[in-house]
């Protein structure tokens, strides 16, 4: 059974509502890795954090594709929880699109979207439903290899109405946006996500972004996608408007955009 006595802990590698991520080295064998840690007492604090942290566990655990962030284990002590996972080190997608001197080329984002759909047909396949797919919960690797992360919100669709609100605001499809007083959602939400994630990465823009809440809410149910300031091709827009397609069953599928002749001739130019 591991402990924290396992781990040399080094720097911070990032921190969202609960936890704290540690770039982490195994003390025996020197394997780098990355911890997540929660305080229990935030647990504690609020049942459905505690429901959710435990469908990340059960979630996350199972999950094996080369696009989704690796779980290697996960143990716990009096105070904390803690997960530990593949180490991605160039960070995620919103810090490295940031750090880009020049606008990403969509054949790189082709490959982000190629590798995204990968590891969300994986999770749907699974009647799993991830829920907050944005760019600062997709990590990437040495090398950009595209890492889905994050389960903190994931749910096993069978098991649940899909009626409540997750996520960000400016990543969440109409029908989520509306989810309390409409009918419920289905893992077609993800698919709308990964649209304004594309978008993002492109222009460092969001889709709907407006000066209100309110606004995004009313952009985002009459799908009025900002025009992007950067000249964007014909197939990318596409392929964007695809997905933010306002009718989740008419919503581009997740094996099409992966057998899309465009966007696979651009991930070859990629690799
Ligand atoms: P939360 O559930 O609190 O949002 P995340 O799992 O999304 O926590 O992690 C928060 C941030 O920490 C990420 O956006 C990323 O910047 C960083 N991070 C998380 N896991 C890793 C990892 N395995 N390797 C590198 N950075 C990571
Ligand atoms: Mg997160
Ligand atoms: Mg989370």
């Amino acid at each position: 059974k591991l402990s924290v006595e396992d781990f040399a802990i080094g720097r911070k590698l990032g921190e969202g509502r609960f936890g704290t991520v540690f770039l982490c080295e195994m003390v025996k064998s020197n394997f780098v890795c990355a911890i997540k840690v929660v305080k229990k007492e935030l647990l504690q604090e609020n049942a459905d954090h505690m429901l959710q942290t435990k469908r990340e566990i059960e979630l996350h655990r199972h999950m094996k594709h080369t696009n989704i962030l690796r779980w290697f284990a996960y143990f716990y002590d009096h105070h904390k929880v803690y997960m530990v996972l593949e180490y991605a080190a160039l960070g995620n997608l919103l810090k490295y699109t940031q750090s880009l001197e020049n606008p990403m080329p969509e054949a790189q984002c082709a490959h982000v979207a190629d590798s995204i759909a990968a590891a969300l047909d994986y999770c749907h396949f699974r009647q799993v439903c991830h829920r907050d797919v944005k760019t600062v919960n997709i990590l990437v690797a040495e090398g950009f290899g595209i890492k889905l992360a994050d389960f903190g919100t994931a749910v096993h669709v069978p098991s649940s109405r899909m009626k409540t609100v997750f996520g960000t605001l400016d990543y969440l499809a109409p029908e989520m946006v509306d989810a309390e007083t409409g009918p419920a959602y289905t893992v077609k939400v993800d698919n709308w996500s990964l649209g304004v994630v594309l978008y993002e990465i492109l222009t460092l823009e969001l889709p709907f972004y407006r000066e209100s809440k309110c606004d995004t809410a009313d952009a985002i149910r009459n799908c009025d996608m900002n025009t992007p300031k950067r000249e964007l091709s014909a197939d990318m827009l596409r392929i964007i408007k695809s997905l933010l397609t306002t009718d989740a069953n008419d919503r581009l599928d997740l094996k099409d955009l992966q057998s899309d002749a465009w966007l696979t001739s651009q991930v070859a130019t990629f690799a």
